[in-house]
């Protein structure tokens, strides 16, 4: 049984194009500092996660909706944000 509401199918509804490289930059030693580490929390995408073992925060740029709210959310300024380079990133099927 699939949970109708889950991320993974709320983010079946609109196309990625994957960039080779991360559109998506961050100062995994700003990161290390944070205490909030907002970046989790605020993507609706849930790009952002925290591998404990590795100490450091991974980046799934492939799901990422442009929205750019993990820029303007870090309190810290780690996160480099560009656009993913021309014919790559996300298109939304139903607009
Ligand atoms: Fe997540 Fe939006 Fe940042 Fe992309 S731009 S990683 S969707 S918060």
């Amino acid at each position: 049984m699939t949970n109708e509401n889950s991320i993974d199918d709320k983010l079946y509804t609109v196309k990625f194009k994957s960039d080779d490289k991360s559109h998506l930059i961050a100062d995994v030693n700003k990161c290390r500092c944070c205490c909030d580490k907002v970046c989790l929390y605020i993507c609706p995408a849930n790009v952002y996660s925290w591998n404990q073992e590795e100490d450091t925060l991974e980046i799934a740029y492939e799901n990422c909706l442009e929205c750019s709210a993990c820029k303007v959310a870090c309190p810290l300024n780690s996160i480099v944000w560009n656009y993913p380079k021309g014919g790559c990133g996300i298109t939304y099927k139903y607009s």
